[in-house]
């Protein structure tokens, strides 16, 4: 099959080529790619992730049809739509067995610590394997295994509540146009922190610049501030962050695009009851619950590339223009 496949870190180093196709085992499922997502992650495989198997297949994100199953695999077909979770886990220790798998003690992820999505084909176990339902799109089923499963895992950890008001951070990226899509399902008010004024077609009940986000938050809220903020971009957003946030607020963080260092005022911590809590994508259990959740979500798609050209959708990935998702079409 036709993949794209790197032997030693580095951009230059992702080459289209051939590659053996996978022979499922009688667990696995073979999949054709049909949709894949590009994250900053993926452009962190190729750069610098330590990664198995070599040579590599990156993508840790993907939607596609299944074509082969083997023997004891039950609930999944021949032609039925499916997506993935996306990290590995075993299953027997102790955070598994509270259903946490997302932080196994054995764990890693799909993309990295096994080949990924950026290929024609790809062979999972199948307890890595989802079917998607009826009317849901390649750009939506290919999104939910990080943007989506993380975005929706930060709303249930925050314990977000019916009411609430929700400050969004980087609010048209790839997990940010899922928080604002979800935190109006969680029945709260939603207050996007974005030059992109199509968030309000996402369901932002108000848009607003990074500059002025503080008093909009007080008008928002009658002085009250948010209850829970989301920070996926790390240092540059820290201070407003908390700065927006009332008492008893709740500060989730995942991403570090700008930085990781920051400073905190521990008194601000106390005083106000804050929680700052940190979140690493999500649960099966939280990934079964999106599925069903998300039929009306909308995923905003800025450019789709084919596979061979994965490594030009990388270099996009900070484009001063991005205005969406980047995705990598596996079409015939
Ligand atoms: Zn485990």
């Amino acid at each position: 099959m036709k993949a794209l496949v790197f032997e030693k870190s580095g951009l230059e180093n992702l080459k289209y080529s051939e590659y053996p196709d996978p022979s499922p085992g009688e667990n696995d499922v073979m999949i054709r790619v049909k949709t894949a997502g590009v994250n900053p992650v993926d452009l962190y495989t190729v750069t610098s992730h330590k990664v198995n198997p070599i040579p590599h297949i990156p993508g840790v994100e993907f939607a596609g049809e299944v074509v082969k199953v083997g023997d004891k695999v039950k609930g999944v077909n021949v032609g039925d739509k499916v997506t993935i979770y996306g990290r590995v886990f075993d299953g027997t220790c102790d955070m598994c067995m509270e259903g946490y798998e997302t932080v196994c003690r054995n764990g890693g992820r799909i993309g990295i610590d096994a080949n990924g999505g950026w290929g024609e084909y790809v062979s999972l176990d199948q307890k890595y394997v989802y079917k998607v339902p009826e009317g849901y799109s390649w750009e939506l089923s290919s999104s939910l295994t990080v943007a989506g499963l993380t975005a929706y895992h930060s709303l249930k950890v925050s314990g977000l509540r019916a009411g609430e008001t929700l400050v969004v951070f980087g609010a048209s990226g790839n997990t940010g146009m899922f928080l604002v899509q979800l935190g109006k399902k969680f029945g709260a008010n939603v207050i996007a922190v974005s030059k992109k004024e199509w968030l309000t077609g996402y369901g932002a009940d108000v848009v607003v610049d990074y500059d002025g986000v503080e008093d909009k938050v007080r008008d928002f809220t009658d002085g009250k501030m948010a209850d829970v903020v989301v920070n996926s971009l790390g240092e540059k957003f820290w201070e407003k962050g908390l700065q927006v946030l009332g008492v008893r607020g709740r500060l989730i963080t995942f991403g570090t695009l700008t930085g990781a260092e920051v400073k905190l005022n521990l008194s601000q911590l106390y005083s106000r009851h804050i929680a700052i809590l940190g979140v690493n994508r999500g649960n099966r259990k939280d990934f079964v619950e999106l599925i069903n959740l998300c039929k009306d979500c909308k995923v905003k798609t800025w450019r789709k590339f084919k596979l061979k050209d994965g490594a030009k959708a990388l270099k996009q990935l900070w484009a001063d223009n991005r205005d969406g998702r980047i995705l990598i079409e596996n079409a015939e």
